[in-house]
């Protein structure tokens, strides 16, 4: 399937347990250009290859799938608080620096997304 906002290719990632109820799904759909993020039931067979997205992903698959949920709530930062400090304290425990992966995200040509992630970082890091 594609995205609905720019027809680039779409990732299903399957949402972690603990944050479930803010999305309001089992699965989200991400767009791998724009970012865009859409809540949906269908399950999710494979391990989603976030790489697809972008490198600045991590490799680590209990780093990575939580990292993707976290950038996709980014866009409703205050709304979504609660869920997204959950997110990135999983991000960390698996052993990866959300910050420095939005950093990277941020730099990626390959993204073309109306997030400002720059400025989602900054006030991520205030957040946390
Ligand atoms: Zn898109």
């Amino acid at each position: 399937m594609t995205c609905p906002d720019c027809g680039s290719k779409t990732v299903l990632v399957p949402v972690p347990d603990a944050v479930t109820d803010a999305v309001g799904a089992p699965t989200v759909r991400m767009c791998t250009r724009c970012l865009s993020m859409d809540p949906t039931e269908e399950p999710v067979d494979t391990p989603p290859n976030l790489s697809q997205i972008s490198e600045a992903f991590p490799e680590e698959h209990d780093a990575a799938v939580p990292m993707a949920v976290l950038v996709g709530l980014l866009d409703s930062l205050a709304l979504h608080r609660a869920a997204i400090t959950t997110l990135y304290e999983q991000v960390e425990r698996a052993g990866v620096d959300p910050l420095l992966v939005l950093d990277r995200l941020a730099r990626d040509a390959t993204i073309e997304t109306e997030i400002d992630l720059a400025g989602r970082r900054r006030h991520l890091e205030q957040l946390i």
